[in-house]
């Protein structure tokens, strides 16, 4: 793959739109989550360069180190699993949380965000496939919870996440897609409450999940090329 990353997103901007339009919907209604973790600043700088400035990223200390080398008009969504004792220090770095995975992790954020005097945006993450490897509600533990969830002031509950079971054919992805939208449609008719935003789609899938209604797709690896390393740390002496 040699074509840029400004050509790379350039393509991936023109399948979103054309899988919205496909589907019936609005492509200003899905945003581009460019998944930047692992990345150097230096790729995050092209991206911009070519208009983008909403970016996912999947750790706090990456995040957190990164986000000050890179201009101020770049937004962040936090996609990776949160660690409670991260909580704290993800707070002021993220415009919105896709991935608040637990009763306890909700609990805590809720708590912790009241301390701060913040109201975080979060989505709730739904582990559809049961997967053992994978954190995440289970279908039914969302919809026993939800009261509860809703209940917790300080979060702005926004919708749902999933990531849908490695496999290398897009389509196999589309039943847990359409999973979690049967969820959040059946929260919103039992609970009585708004979940409008769905988080759903990779580089795989994203197009699949664009037609099953994901208002948002994460997509790293189809802009940014494959990752090499786990994370991206700061040279020596600017940490
Ligand atoms: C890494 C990651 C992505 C991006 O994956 P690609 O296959 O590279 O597009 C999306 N969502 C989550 C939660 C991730 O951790």
């Amino acid at each position: 793959m040699t074509a840029t990353i400004g050509e790379r997103l350039a393509e991936a901007r023109v399948n979103v739109a054309r899988a919205a339009k496909v589907s019936g919907r609005d492509p200003g209604q899905v945003q581009l989550v460019a998944v930047s973790k692992t990345h150097p600043p230096e790729a995050l700088q092209e991206a911009m360069e070519a208009g983008q400035f909403l970016f996912g990223e999947s750790r706090v200390q990456e995040a957190r180190a990164k986000i000050p080398l890179l201009p101020a008009r770049g937004r962040w969504h936090f996609i990776g699993h949160l660690q409670k004792n991260k909580i704290r220090a993800a707070l002021p770095l993220f415009e919105q949380f896709h991935s608040v995975d637990s009763w306890e992790t909700a609990e805590q954020f809720d708590r912790i965000a009241q301390e701060e005097s913040q109201r975080p945006n979060v989505l709730l993450e739904v582990n559809v496939a049961g997967e053992a490897s994978k954190y995440g509600f289970s279908p039914e533990g969302l919809v026993a919870r939800i009261e509860k969830l809703m209940a917790l002031h300080r979060l702005e509950i926004a919708g749902l996440m999933t990531i849908a079971p490695f496999h290398p054919e897009a389509e196999h992805s589309r039943p847990y897609f359409a999973q979690l939208r049967e969820l959040r449609d059946r929260l919103e008719r039992e609970a009585g409450i708004g979940l409008p935003q769905l988080s759903m789609g990779m580089s795989g899938d994203y197009l699949v999940a664009i037609e099953e209604g994901a208002t948002a797709v994460r997509v790293g690896s189809a802009i940014f090329g494959t990752r090499k390393g786990k994370q991206w740390t700061p040279p020596a002496g600017l940490d």
